[in-house]
Protein backbone atom coordinates (compact mmCIF):
# COMPACT_ATOMS: atom_id res chain seq x y z
CA UNK A 1 0.00 0.00 0.00
CA UNK A 2 1.31 3.69 -1.01
CA UNK A 3 2.39 5.36 2.29
CA UNK A 4 0.63 8.58 3.08
CA UNK A 5 4.38 9.98 3.58
CA UNK A 6 5.40 12.42 0.48
CA UNK A 7 8.17 14.57 1.86
CA UNK A 8 10.94 12.68 3.74
CA UNK A 9 13.82 14.64 5.27
CA UNK A 10 16.87 13.93 7.35
CA UNK A 11 19.20 16.27 9.65
CA UNK A 12 22.79 16.14 7.07
CA UNK A 13 24.48 15.17 9.80
CA UNK A 14 23.11 11.89 10.36
CA UNK A 15 22.32 11.37 6.62
CA UNK A 16 25.05 8.96 5.97
CA UNK A 17 23.31 6.75 9.02
CA UNK A 18 22.25 2.79 7.66
CA UNK A 19 18.78 3.52 8.99
CA UNK A 20 18.22 6.34 6.19
CA UNK A 21 18.72 3.98 3.38
CA UNK A 22 16.66 1.67 4.56
CA UNK A 23 13.55 3.82 5.42
CA UNK A 24 14.12 5.74 2.25
CA UNK A 25 13.91 2.45 0.09
CA UNK A 26 10.98 1.52 1.93
CA UNK A 27 9.21 4.48 1.42
CA UNK A 28 10.10 5.04 -2.08
CA UNK A 29 11.16 8.66 -1.33
CA UNK A 30 14.92 10.81 -1.33
CA UNK A 31 15.55 11.84 1.93
CA UNK A 32 16.78 15.50 1.13
CA UNK A 33 19.79 16.60 4.01
CA UNK A 34 18.88 19.45 5.43
CA UNK A 35 21.46 21.68 7.68
CA UNK A 36 18.66 23.45 9.66
CA UNK A 37 15.71 21.47 10.69
CA UNK A 38 13.73 25.00 11.45
CA UNK A 39 13.63 25.30 7.98
CA UNK A 40 11.11 21.52 8.12
CA UNK A 41 8.81 23.02 10.87
CA UNK A 42 8.51 26.49 8.98
CA UNK A 43 7.40 24.50 5.77
CA UNK A 44 5.16 22.92 7.86
CA UNK A 45 3.91 26.18 9.76
CA UNK A 46 3.28 28.35 6.64
CA UNK A 47 0.95 25.14 5.44
CA UNK A 48 -2.60 25.76 5.15
CA UNK A 49 -3.45 22.69 7.37
CA UNK A 50 -0.32 22.61 9.00
CA UNK A 51 -1.07 19.65 11.25
CA UNK A 52 -2.06 17.96 7.75
CA UNK A 53 1.13 18.62 6.24
CA UNK A 54 2.81 17.12 9.54
CA UNK A 55 1.30 13.89 8.86
CA UNK A 56 2.92 13.53 5.38
CA UNK A 57 6.58 14.57 6.43
CA UNK A 58 8.29 12.85 8.14
CA UNK A 59 11.67 13.80 9.46
CA UNK A 60 14.48 11.73 10.47
CA UNK A 61 16.61 13.20 13.45
CA UNK A 62 17.95 12.29 17.21
CA UNK A 63 16.49 12.23 20.34
CA UNK A 64 18.88 14.84 22.40
CA UNK A 65 16.40 14.50 25.41
CA UNK A 66 15.47 11.78 27.92
CA UNK A 67 14.12 8.62 26.36
CA UNK A 68 12.45 7.35 28.96
CA UNK A 69 10.10 10.00 30.58
CA UNK A 70 7.27 9.91 32.73
CA UNK A 71 3.71 9.64 31.34
CA UNK A 72 2.04 13.30 31.85
CA UNK A 73 -0.16 12.44 34.29
CA UNK A 74 -1.29 15.59 37.02
CA UNK A 75 -1.37 15.68 40.64
CA UNK A 76 -5.32 15.72 40.80
CA UNK A 77 -6.24 12.39 39.22
CA UNK A 78 -4.81 9.37 39.98
CA UNK A 79 -2.35 8.16 37.58
CA UNK A 80 -0.65 4.48 36.86
CA UNK A 81 3.24 5.90 36.85
CA UNK A 82 3.69 4.97 32.95
CA UNK A 83 6.92 5.33 31.07
CA UNK A 84 7.58 6.80 27.75
CA UNK A 85 9.97 5.74 25.62
CA UNK A 86 10.42 8.04 23.40
CA UNK A 87 10.70 6.40 19.90
CA UNK A 88 9.25 9.31 17.76
CA UNK A 89 6.46 11.92 17.46
CA UNK A 90 2.71 12.36 15.97
CA UNK A 91 1.24 10.37 13.48
CA UNK A 92 -0.06 9.12 9.94
CA UNK A 93 -3.54 8.49 11.54
CA UNK A 94 -5.93 11.50 11.79
CA UNK A 95 -8.15 11.17 15.39
CA UNK A 96 -10.27 14.30 15.90
CA UNK A 97 -9.56 14.30 19.66
CA UNK A 98 -6.05 13.56 19.25
CA UNK A 99 -4.21 15.93 21.78
CA UNK A 100 -0.99 15.68 19.55
CA UNK A 101 -2.50 17.84 17.36
CA UNK A 102 -1.84 20.67 19.56
CA UNK A 103 0.70 19.30 21.61
CA UNK A 104 3.74 19.57 19.14
CA UNK A 105 4.96 23.06 18.38
CA UNK A 106 5.00 22.66 14.65
CA UNK A 107 3.29 19.02 14.56
CA UNK A 108 5.39 16.95 12.36
CA UNK A 109 6.76 13.56 12.77
CA UNK A 110 9.87 12.76 13.66
CA UNK A 111 11.72 9.24 14.14
CA UNK A 112 14.53 9.59 16.15
CA UNK A 113 17.57 7.67 14.30
CA UNK A 114 20.44 7.52 17.47
CA UNK A 115 19.71 4.09 17.89
CA UNK A 116 22.65 3.60 20.69
CA UNK A 117 21.57 6.62 23.29
CA UNK A 118 18.21 4.89 23.19
CA UNK A 119 20.07 1.16 23.93
CA UNK A 120 21.80 2.98 26.54
CA UNK A 121 18.97 4.55 28.60
CA UNK A 122 16.81 1.74 28.13
CA UNK A 123 19.30 -1.36 29.03
CA UNK A 124 20.11 0.77 32.09
CA UNK A 125 16.23 1.12 33.37
CA UNK A 126 15.86 -3.07 32.42
CA UNK A 127 18.57 -4.37 34.80
CA UNK A 128 17.15 -2.59 37.85
CA UNK A 129 15.00 -5.20 39.25
CA UNK A 130 11.43 -2.85 39.93
CA UNK A 131 8.85 -3.53 37.36
CA UNK A 132 8.08 -1.14 34.81
CA UNK A 133 5.35 -0.59 32.40
CA UNK A 134 6.90 0.88 29.35
CA UNK A 135 5.23 1.87 25.97
CA UNK A 136 5.88 3.94 22.98
CA UNK A 137 2.25 4.97 22.08
CA UNK A 138 1.89 8.32 23.76
CA UNK A 139 3.52 10.30 22.07
CA UNK A 140 2.58 8.44 18.31
CA UNK A 141 1.03 5.14 17.64
CA UNK A 142 3.14 2.25 18.18
CA UNK A 143 3.15 0.44 15.38
CA UNK A 144 2.71 3.10 12.20
CA UNK A 145 6.81 2.40 12.39
CA UNK A 146 6.53 -0.91 11.36
CA UNK A 147 6.60 -0.42 7.36
CA UNK A 148 9.35 1.65 7.56
CA UNK A 149 11.60 0.66 10.59
CA UNK A 150 12.82 -2.68 12.40
CA UNK A 151 12.30 -0.47 15.35
CA UNK A 152 9.36 -3.07 17.06
CA UNK A 153 11.40 -6.34 16.40
CA UNK A 154 14.31 -4.81 18.21
CA UNK A 155 12.21 -3.70 20.80
CA UNK A 156 10.15 -7.18 21.58
CA UNK A 157 13.41 -9.14 21.56
CA UNK A 158 15.26 -6.61 24.29
CA UNK A 159 12.59 -6.72 25.93
CA UNK A 160 12.35 -10.96 25.78
CA UNK A 161 15.56 -10.67 27.16
CA UNK A 162 15.14 -9.21 30.67
CA UNK A 163 12.55 -9.96 33.44
CA UNK A 164 11.72 -6.79 34.88
CA UNK A 165 9.51 -5.23 33.02
CA UNK A 166 7.08 -5.25 30.05
CA UNK A 167 6.70 -3.01 27.13
CA UNK A 168 3.28 -1.91 26.12
CA UNK A 169 2.68 -1.09 22.22
CA UNK A 170 -0.68 0.89 21.73
CA UNK A 171 -2.29 0.78 18.34
CA UNK A 172 -5.33 1.19 15.91
CA UNK A 173 -3.13 -0.62 13.33
CA UNK A 174 -2.95 -4.16 12.13
CA UNK A 175 0.65 -3.86 11.51
CA UNK A 176 1.22 -7.11 13.31
CA UNK A 177 2.61 -9.48 10.67
CA UNK A 178 6.22 -8.91 11.20
CA UNK A 179 5.74 -9.54 15.58
CA UNK A 180 3.83 -12.76 15.45
CA UNK A 181 6.90 -14.95 14.92
CA UNK A 182 9.22 -13.41 17.61
CA UNK A 183 10.52 -14.79 20.53
CA UNK A 184 8.92 -12.54 23.20
CA UNK A 185 8.44 -14.44 25.95
CA UNK A 186 5.70 -12.51 27.25
CA UNK A 187 7.13 -9.41 27.84
CA UNK A 188 5.29 -7.27 25.02
CA UNK A 189 1.75 -6.45 25.59
CA UNK A 190 0.28 -5.71 22.55
CA UNK A 191 -2.86 -3.18 22.87
CA UNK A 192 -5.36 -1.31 21.25
CA UNK A 193 -7.62 1.11 21.57
CA UNK A 194 -11.49 0.54 21.08
CA UNK A 195 -14.35 2.50 20.28
CA UNK A 196 -17.92 2.47 18.73
CA UNK A 197 -17.41 1.56 15.01
CA UNK A 198 -19.69 5.50 14.67
CA UNK A 199 -16.60 7.04 16.30
CA UNK A 200 -13.90 5.40 14.35
CA UNK A 201 -15.39 6.13 11.33
CA UNK A 202 -16.43 9.77 12.29
CA UNK A 203 -13.11 10.85 14.09
CA UNK A 204 -10.54 7.90 13.35
CA UNK A 205 -9.44 8.93 10.44
CA UNK A 206 -7.11 6.56 8.58
CA UNK A 207 -6.89 3.80 11.60
CA UNK A 208 -8.40 0.49 11.16
CA UNK A 209 -11.92 -0.71 11.72
CA UNK A 210 -13.17 -2.71 14.68
CA UNK A 211 -13.16 -5.94 13.64
CA UNK A 212 -9.76 -5.35 12.11
CA UNK A 213 -8.26 -4.44 15.32
CA UNK A 214 -10.06 -7.62 17.19
CA UNK A 215 -8.75 -9.74 14.34
CA UNK A 216 -4.95 -8.26 14.91
CA UNK A 217 -5.58 -8.88 18.45
CA UNK A 218 -6.65 -12.38 17.77
CA UNK A 219 -3.46 -13.07 15.92
CA UNK A 220 -1.27 -11.89 18.63
CA UNK A 221 -2.98 -13.76 21.25
CA UNK A 222 -2.35 -17.09 18.96
CA UNK A 223 1.58 -15.96 18.66
CA UNK A 224 1.13 -16.42 22.53
CA UNK A 225 1.00 -12.43 23.28
CA UNK A 226 -0.81 -11.07 26.28
CA UNK A 227 -3.04 -8.12 24.92
CA UNK A 228 -4.56 -4.70 26.47
CA UNK A 229 -7.37 -2.75 25.56
CA UNK A 230 -7.87 0.88 25.73
CA UNK A 231 -11.53 2.25 25.97
CA UNK A 232 -10.54 5.87 25.57
CA UNK A 233 -11.29 7.83 24.76
CA UNK A 234 -15.27 7.11 25.15
CA UNK A 235 -17.85 9.60 23.78
CA UNK A 236 -21.39 10.44 24.57
CA UNK A 237 -23.91 10.36 21.26
CA UNK A 238 -27.15 9.19 21.38
CA UNK A 239 -27.11 5.61 21.30
CA UNK A 240 -24.05 5.30 22.28
CA UNK A 241 -24.60 2.69 25.26
CA UNK A 242 -26.26 -0.26 22.70
CA UNK A 243 -22.99 0.61 20.87
CA UNK A 244 -20.34 0.70 23.77
CA UNK A 245 -22.34 -2.59 24.92
CA UNK A 246 -22.08 -4.06 21.53
CA UNK A 247 -18.29 -3.28 21.25
CA UNK A 248 -17.62 -5.18 24.40
CA UNK A 249 -19.75 -8.16 23.44
CA UNK A 250 -16.99 -8.35 20.35
CA UNK A 251 -14.32 -7.56 22.13
CA UNK A 252 -15.34 -11.02 24.25
CA UNK A 253 -16.40 -12.88 20.84
CA UNK A 254 -13.28 -12.46 19.92
CA UNK A 255 -10.42 -11.82 23.06
CA UNK A 256 -10.30 -14.40 25.77
CA UNK A 257 -10.45 -12.85 28.91
CA UNK A 258 -7.77 -14.96 30.41
CA UNK A 259 -5.64 -13.42 27.79
CA UNK A 260 -6.24 -9.47 28.44
CA UNK A 261 -4.00 -7.63 30.94
CA UNK A 262 -5.87 -4.70 31.60
CA UNK A 263 -8.52 -2.91 30.26
CA UNK A 264 -8.74 0.95 30.64
CA UNK A 265 -11.60 3.62 30.69
CA UNK A 266 -11.59 7.35 29.84
CA UNK A 267 -14.02 9.55 28.63
CA UNK A 268 -13.36 12.00 25.72
CA UNK A 269 -11.51 15.30 27.55
CA UNK A 270 -9.48 17.71 26.24
CA UNK A 271 -7.47 21.55 26.66
CA UNK A 272 -9.34 23.93 25.63
CA UNK A 273 -6.76 25.05 22.71
CA UNK A 274 -8.26 21.40 20.79
CA UNK A 275 -11.86 23.00 20.12
CA UNK A 276 -11.10 25.55 17.38
CA UNK A 277 -8.56 22.87 15.89
CA UNK A 278 -10.96 20.13 15.82
CA UNK A 279 -13.85 22.45 14.41
CA UNK A 280 -11.86 23.70 11.86
CA UNK A 281 -10.17 20.09 10.51
CA UNK A 282 -13.09 17.85 11.19
CA UNK A 283 -16.40 19.89 10.21
CA UNK A 284 -18.30 17.08 10.74
CA UNK A 285 -17.55 15.96 13.95
CA UNK A 286 -19.89 16.40 17.01
CA UNK A 287 -17.58 15.41 19.68
CA UNK A 288 -16.59 18.77 20.85
CA UNK A 289 -19.81 19.93 21.56
CA UNK A 290 -21.49 18.21 25.32
CA UNK A 291 -21.81 19.20 28.61
CA UNK A 292 -18.71 19.51 29.54
CA UNK A 293 -16.99 20.95 32.95
CA UNK A 294 -13.38 22.55 33.33
CA UNK A 295 -11.32 20.06 35.45
CA UNK A 296 -9.11 20.69 37.91
CA UNK A 297 -6.08 20.05 35.50
CA UNK A 298 -7.60 22.66 33.14
CA UNK A 299 -9.03 19.84 30.38
CA UNK A 300 -12.55 20.05 29.63
CA UNK A 301 -14.54 16.75 30.43
CA UNK A 302 -18.21 15.87 30.35
CA UNK A 303 -19.89 16.95 33.39
CA UNK A 304 -18.89 14.31 36.10
CA UNK A 305 -22.83 12.19 36.77
CA UNK A 306 -22.25 11.54 32.90
CA UNK A 307 -18.86 9.84 32.95
CA UNK A 308 -20.09 7.88 36.22
CA UNK A 309 -23.23 6.79 34.73
CA UNK A 310 -21.53 5.30 31.26
CA UNK A 311 -18.60 4.18 33.60
CA UNK A 312 -21.04 1.89 35.38
CA UNK A 313 -22.43 0.59 32.32
CA UNK A 314 -19.23 -0.25 29.90
CA UNK A 315 -17.35 -1.73 33.59
CA UNK A 316 -20.44 -3.64 34.26
CA UNK A 317 -20.46 -5.23 30.83
CA UNK A 318 -17.06 -5.83 31.12
CA UNK A 319 -17.53 -7.50 34.31
CA UNK A 320 -20.20 -10.14 32.79
CA UNK A 321 -17.41 -11.54 30.78
CA UNK A 322 -14.12 -10.82 32.60
CA UNK A 323 -14.83 -11.20 36.30
CA UNK A 324 -11.05 -10.74 36.88
CA UNK A 325 -9.77 -8.62 34.50
CA UNK A 326 -7.61 -5.51 35.79
CA UNK A 327 -9.61 -2.98 34.83
CA UNK A 328 -8.90 0.70 35.93
CA UNK A 329 -9.35 4.92 35.00
CA UNK A 330 -6.93 6.69 32.37
CA UNK A 331 -7.14 10.31 34.85
CA UNK A 332 -10.52 9.99 37.03
CA UNK A 333 -10.37 11.28 40.71
CA UNK A 334 -10.43 9.00 43.54
CA UNK A 335 -14.41 9.64 43.96
CA UNK A 336 -14.86 8.35 40.57
CA UNK A 337 -12.77 5.06 41.44
CA UNK A 338 -15.23 4.43 44.49
CA UNK A 339 -18.79 5.22 42.71
CA UNK A 340 -17.82 2.90 39.89
CA UNK A 341 -15.76 0.09 41.51
CA UNK A 342 -16.69 0.66 44.78
CA UNK A 343 -12.92 1.00 45.90
CA UNK A 344 -10.43 3.43 45.16
CA UNK A 345 -6.55 2.35 44.38
CA UNK A 346 -5.28 4.02 47.44
CA UNK A 347 -6.75 0.91 49.44
CA UNK A 348 -4.88 -1.32 47.56
CA UNK A 349 -1.21 -0.21 47.26
CA UNK A 350 -2.29 2.55 44.87
CA UNK A 351 -3.11 2.07 40.73
CA UNK A 352 0.70 1.67 39.91
CA UNK A 353 0.67 -1.19 42.20
CA UNK A 354 -2.76 -3.09 41.03
CA UNK A 355 -1.01 -2.58 37.17
CA UNK A 356 1.92 -3.93 38.49
CA UNK A 357 0.07 -6.67 39.53
CA UNK A 358 -1.57 -7.31 36.53
CA UNK A 359 1.77 -7.42 34.40
CA UNK A 360 2.87 -9.65 36.85
CA UNK A 361 0.05 -11.89 36.36
CA UNK A 362 -0.10 -12.55 32.77
CA UNK A 363 3.52 -11.03 31.73
CA UNK A 364 6.37 -13.43 32.51
CA UNK A 365 8.44 -11.43 35.18
CA UNK A 366 10.62 -12.17 37.48
CA UNK A 367 10.49 -9.75 41.20
CA UNK A 368 8.20 -9.56 43.67
CA UNK A 369 5.49 -7.33 43.47
CA UNK A 370 4.59 -4.62 46.63
CA UNK A 371 2.52 -6.09 48.87
CA UNK A 372 -1.35 -6.14 48.52
CA UNK A 373 -4.29 -8.26 47.23
CA UNK A 374 -5.66 -8.01 43.99
CA UNK A 375 -7.96 -4.88 43.99
CA UNK A 376 -10.59 -6.95 41.36
CA UNK A 377 -10.56 -9.75 44.56
CA UNK A 378 -11.34 -7.17 46.96
CA UNK A 379 -14.31 -5.68 45.08
CA UNK A 380 -15.45 -8.96 44.66
CA UNK A 381 -16.07 -9.39 40.89
S1 LIG B 1 -4.01 6.97 16.41
FE1 LIG B 1 -3.43 7.94 18.36
S2 LIG B 1 -1.62 9.17 17.89
FE2 LIG B 1 -2.61 8.65 15.93
S3 LIG B 1 -3.95 10.39 15.46
FE3 LIG B 1 -5.18 8.86 16.55
S4 LIG B 1 -5.05 9.46 18.74
FE4 LIG B 1 -3.39 10.53 17.64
Amino acid sequence: MKSLIDRLYVEENLAQAPEVKAIAGRLGLEAEAVDDIRRVYAGINAAPDPVSRGKRTLLLTANRGAWLRRCPGTRYYTCCNYQILHIGTFCTMDCAYCILQAYFHPPVLQYFLNREAMAAELDSRLAQPEIGRIGTGEFTDSLIWEPWTDLNPWLVERFAAQRHCILELKTKTVAVDRLLSLDHRRKTIMAWSLNTPRIIASDERRTASLDARLKAAARCVEAGFPVAFHFDPMVLYEGCREEYRRTVERLFEMIPADQIVWISLGTFRFMPDLKDLVAARFQRSTIVYGEFVRGLDDKIRYFKPLRIDLYRDVAEWIRRYAPDVCLYFCMESEEVWQRVFGFSPSQYGGLPAMLDRAAKAHCDLEPEVRPGIMANEAAGS
